[in-house]
This record gives C-alpha cells, structure tokens and sequence, in this order.
C-alpha cells in the first residue's frame, strides 16, 4: 500500500495519517522529518538542507527527490505526507514508483476553507502547561486563563496573515494535483470538515480499507 496524504493545513493529515500507519501497520513518511533526519546525519546534503532552511527558504526539488529517492527504494509500503506539493513533485514520484507497481492512492482530507481559519485561528494555548483550547468548539471557561490558572495565547504561526498565506500556496500549488489524481483514478475523497477526530477516523478507515481490499 502506498498512498499520498493530500489537505489543507489544519485539515488533520498529521492525526490522521499517524492512526493510519498505526492500524494498517504501514510506515508514515513525514517529508519535513525526513529532511530533519537528513539535517541530524550531517554530511553535504544534510548541511545544504540546513543552509535552505535557516535561510527560510524551500528546499529546491533536486535535494529533496535525492533524499526521498533514498527513503522510499527500501520500502514496499508507505503514507506519504508533505509531499507531493506540486504537480511536478507529483510527476517524479510517478516515475520512481512505476517500476514498482506505482502509487496506490491520494487520499485527500477535504476540509473547507472557513473551517480551517476555525480551527487554527480559534487556537489558543496555555502558557504553562501546553494545554490547547478553540474559541470555538473547545472554549475555556475564562477567555484569559487556562483551566491550570495559566495565561492563553495564540501562537505566530496562527495568525489569520500566516495561515491565509499557507492556504493561498495550497489553493495555487497543491490543489492542482488533486485533479491530477482524479484524472488518474487514484484520488480518493474523505470528508474532513466535522471537528470530532474520532468520526473523521471513521471515514478514513473505511476509505484504506476499501483500499487494501482492491489489493
Ligand atoms: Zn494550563
């Protein structure tokens, strides 16, 4: 089984594909862990990655297919997540895996685009103790406080101008290759718009399932 992870930010792919991996016993490949890993084992590529990211900008597509070459030739199953973000990225990986049988499926996690703002600009965390609430569907009793007595604050990285960035790259980028898939026939859709992780699950196991059993 070999499947790519496709969603919003805030759609639940990290969640998701970790029960996944859990359930089916499949590998989860993390594309940001695995260029963190390559970071960690040093050498020349490693610090090239380093040098990318210090600098805030993308990792060019030639280092990042020499790793993911690497990490994938040694495993006949995988969940992908984090990669493909384009089509061109979508088009390699095609080629690495056609000797093998190819890909599998795309299973894409749609969530709607107001209720990913929701969810990750709703976010408040604790300063304390970590703890994370929503405004809206999960809201503390004091809008200051935590439970712990702790101050609540919403994280950089969640603010309406930074998320709306990430959005806008998904809807210019990545949102072409879920047509892509669907001219292959490998898209496969699963409804992720309800808050409750639990139900979410529901449906994503029942969509691999149907996958394994095609098998
Ligand atoms: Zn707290």
């Amino acid at each position: 089984m070999k499947i790519v992870l496709l969603g919003r930010p805030g759609a639940g792919k990290g969640t998701q594909g970790k029960r996944i991996s859990e359930t089916f016993n499949v590998p989860l490949l993390v594309m940001r862990e695995i260029l963190e890993a390559e970071i960690e084992r040093g050498g020349d590529l490693g610090e090239r990655i380093r040098g990318y990211m210090l600098e805030g900008k993308l990792v060019p597509d030639e280092i990042i297919f020499e790793v993911l070459r690497r990490e994938l030739s040694s495993r006949d199953s995988f969940i992908l997540d984090g990669f493909p973000r384009t089509i061109r990225q979508a088009e390699w990986l095609d080629k690495v895996l056609s000797s093998d049988g190819g890909l599998t499926a795309a299973l894409y996690l749609e969530v709607d685009e107001i209720n990913v703002l929701r969810r990750i600009m709703g976010r408040l965390r604790c300063k304390w103790c970590g703890r994370y609430y929503n405004v809206f569907f999960d809201p503390p009793e004091d809008i200051r406080r935590c439970e712990c007595g702790g101050p609540l604050y919403q994280r950089e990285d969640d603010r309406y101008e930074v998320i709306k960035k990430r959005l806008d790259v998904f809807n210019e980028e990545t949102a072409p290759i879920i047509e892509y898939y669907e001219r292959q026939g490998k898209l496969v859709r699963v409804d992720a718009n309800e808050n409750d992780i639990d139900a979410v699950w529901r449906r994503v196991k029942e969509a691999v399932e149907a996958l394994t059993s095609h098998q």
